[in-house]
């Protein structure tokens, strides 16, 4: 077969490869850790509904790269977040076999417009102008599970100038990576090449132009990102 168009392929490298991992699709649930949810003013954190959206693979940006905040916006906030990264095709995955669908992990950060995210949830329109932009997901290089494991606790933090900001344990997410699989696969059909943001724990701010980024999860490698 033959293409009349070369759109741009979107990859990231992967800890101890030669070849490099294709993306396809970028899935971000929100709302998955309580302290996050009661800093964002949700009151009921009992009873979490199961928020998805998404970023297009041209909001990647890999690790040591620059990312300037957008014009539009005068509050562009961080939220460091554990990525899974999916290895094989799958629909309506059990949370029993969820985990076997898992390639590797990876630090994200799901950059986000929270003056445009206020004002859409305000008026009931979508989020994709405040979440789902182009360089809005600066992403560490793929850890493979056999090398890391699969990820239930360890710690999760983001430094901004040295300063901590964000510090959390990943065994605080709401819906864990296996369950968080399982009811993405019963919307979607996952494919090798997605990507799955699992949510920020609390201690989201905002960046300034200058600012530098460092985010880490244990077993992981960390993810170093300028503002500019
Ligand atoms: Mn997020």
């Amino acid at each position: 077969m033959s293409f009349t168009n070369t759109p741009p392929q979107i990859s990231i490298p992967i800890k101890g490869q030669d070849a490099t991992f294709l993306v396809h699709q970028i899935y971000c649930v929100g709302r998955n850790y309580r302290k996050h949810m009661a800093e964002m003013g949700y009151k009921n954190t009992k009873q979490v509904p199961f928020v998805l959206f998404l970023k297009p693979p041209a909001a990647v940006v890999l690790n040591n790269q620059e990312v300037s905040i957008p014009k539009f916006t005068e509050n562009f906030q961080h939220e460091v977040e554990l990525v899974i990264v999916i290895g094989k095709e799958g629909k309506n995955i059990t949370v029993k076999n969820a985990l076997d669908f898992v390639y590797g992990y990876s630090v994200g950060i799901d950059l986000t417009c929270r003056d445009l995210q206020a004002n859409a949830k305000m008026k009931g329109r979508p989020w994709t102008l405040a979440k789902s932009l182009q360089n809005s997901a600066p992403i560490s290089d793929i850890t493979r599970v056999e090398n890391c494991g699969h990820l239930s606790e360890g710690k999760i933090q983001l430094r901004v100038n040295n300063t901590n900001r964000q510090k959390s344990n990943l065994k605080d997410m709401i819906r864990n990576v296996a369950e968080i699989i399982s009811e993405i696969s019963a919307y979607y059909t996952l494919y090798p090449g997605d990507l799955i943001f699992t949510g920020t724990p609390e201690g989201v701010g905002k960046l300034e132009k200058g600012d530098n980024i460092f985010a880490e999860i244990e077993g992981l490698q960390p993810l170093t990102i300028s503002i500019s």
